[in-house]
């Protein structure tokens, strides 16, 4: 990896414009090195080297053969995990073990995805007499993809490995507040066995480098996850040049606890959902819906378990790492304040560690309860730690709760009732419900997306594989 180069046709180019944005390590608030503002030239040549890869090497590779560069490219990760963890680690925040953990899923994306390249079958359909029809998936071609810092490592797996199964050339553009493993792993491309322009990447601002990839009118069709803001801004961008996008936005996903509900089991998994990643994550279980009469209990057991998190730096591989940037820890403790100042009881705060170095960026996890239903809390995703707890008085409040937000991305019923968990849960408005458990981004092989806010399309298992690509219909008259 060059510093502050973008990967473009199978090596390392310096960007065309002069600019640069610093590399912060957020547990310390120190910039650590730098990346390049690319410019529009830039997203420029990446497209083009996309282009040539898709009508060339790339794009005349057989499905047996792309999967089986992918699952090189799987070998590769696992080999270099320990470094790739690193980097995650530094360069995002994320506790050391964390870290690790996503490494191992971005391995399992190519390994996913690579088994999988051979496997997207089409279908013939019965049709006149006379004739056969069949149906086949063919790629768009270069595919567009735009990431959040959140999982920088695990996203570049999830976005991009379906998009290569199925034969697209891709161009990334990852955060520009975590692009460290992104460029990492474009460096493993071309030992794994992918032709240049197969894997660009090319980092920026999302003004810059991101805008004039997504409106870019050698883009096929783009991805994008990260805030509902820039989702909307993506898409009009989108439309210009008539393509389509999945969207991958945020969440206020629901978790309803029914009185009937095994506690020793839902407690444990309800404060994982909220703290993973210190809570920037976009299928964080963030708010918290309880049958009244269940309400002190749970509350009571809760605040217990929220007060035993600690908050510390990678090494100390604590529950929660600091926030990725200074503005998003501001972002995030202005609503903890405006909580407190609405009066909203908090119920239990997590610890900082005191040896934490005070220039890092962290928050303390905070349980609020009673949250009114009006409340910013109760509505708005706050991208960080922090649980608002609401009490419903019945199965209809209870649903009404949950589809009470602009969101619709995970959900979770906690009930030993068997019908209960069916008949509310085909009601409740989310892309994955969970029952008795709950996965924040959990499952290479399901589904996931939202609905609302909180974006279109699906990635993940077959579905991405779909979305990556388009079919035609042949009609053959044979007589
Ligand atoms: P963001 O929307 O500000 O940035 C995401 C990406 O978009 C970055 O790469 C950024 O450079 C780029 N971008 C910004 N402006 C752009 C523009 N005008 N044109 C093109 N690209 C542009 O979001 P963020 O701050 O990185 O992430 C936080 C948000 O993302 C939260 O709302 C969270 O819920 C959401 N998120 C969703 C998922 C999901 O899978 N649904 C995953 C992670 C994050």
């Amino acid at each position: 990896m060059e510093p502050g180069c973008n990967y473009i046709e199978g090596g390392w180019r310096a960007s065309q414009g002069t600019a640069t944005l610093p590399m912060i390590e957020p547990a310390t608030g120190q910039a650590y090195g730098h990346i390049a503002d690319s410019v529009a030239q830039d997203v420029d040549a990446a497209v083009a080297a996309a282009r040539a890869a898709y009508d060339g090497a790339w794009g005349r590779l057989t499905a047996t053969e792309r999967g089986r560069i992918m699952s090189r490219f799987a070998t590769l990760i696992e080999r270099d995990a320990a470094s790739l963890a690193a980097t995650e680690a530094r360069d995002t925040g994320k506790p050391d073990g964390v870290a690790r953990a996503d490494i191992v899923a971005l391995a399992r994306y190519f390994e996913f995805y690579g088994g999988a390249a051979d496997k997207l079958h089409g279908e013939t359909i019965p049709y006149l007499d006379g004739y056969m029809v069949a149906v086949v998936h063919e790629p768009y071609g270069v595919t567009g993809h735009i990431l959040p810092w959140n999982y920088p490592a695990q996203m570049f797996g999830r976005t991009l490995a379906p998009s290569l199964a199925v034969g697209n050339a891709v161009v990334l553009k990852p955060a520009e507040d975590a692009s460290a493993s992104a460029l990492q792993l474009a460096g493993l491309a071309s030992e794994a066995g992918f032709p240049p322009g197969a894997i660009n990447v090319v980092t920026g601002s999302g003004a810059g480098a991101g805008a004039a990839l997504a409106s870019h009118p050698g883009v096929d069709f783009m991805s994008f996850t990260g805030s509902p803001q820039v989702g909307q801004i993506i898409q009009k961008l989108c439309a210009d040049h008539f393509i389509t996008c999945t969207l991958e936005l945020g969440g206020k996903s629901p978790q309803i606890v029914f009185a009937d509900a095994d506690l020793d089991a839902a407690i444990p998994v309800i404060v994982k959902a909220i703290i993973q990643n210190s809570g920037q994550t976009c299928s964080a279980g963030s708010r918290l819906l309880v049958e009244r009469s269940a309400y002190d209990t749970v509350v009571a057991r809760l605040a217990v378990a929220f007060a035993d998190v600690r908050v510390g730096a990678p090494a100390a591989d604590r529950a929660c790492g600091p926030i990725i940037t200074a503005k998003q820890q501001a972002r995030v403790q202005q609503f903890i304040d405006r909580a407190r100042a609405d009066g909203i009881p908090v119920l239990a705060e997590g610890r900082i560690d005191p040896d934490a170095d005070p220039a890092g960026f962290y928050v303390a996890p905070t349980l609020f309860g009673p949250v009114p239903r009006d409340n910013d809390l109760a509505r708005e995703e706050v991208f960080g730690p922090v649980l608002a707890v609401l009490p419903f008085d019945d199965e209809a409040d209870a649903l009404a709760l949950a589809n009470g937000t602009d969101y619709g991305l995970v959900a979770a019923i906690w009930t030993r009732d068997g019908a209960r968990q069916l008949r509310l849960g085909r009601k409740v408005r989310t892309g994955q419900l969970f029952v008795n458990c709950y996965g924040a981004g959990a499952g290479i092989e399901l589904p996931f997306g939202g609905t609302g806010k909180s974006g279109h399309g699906r990635e993940k298992g077959f579905a991405a594989m779909h979305d990556f690509s388009i079919t035609k219909t042949i009609v053959i008259h044979h007589g």
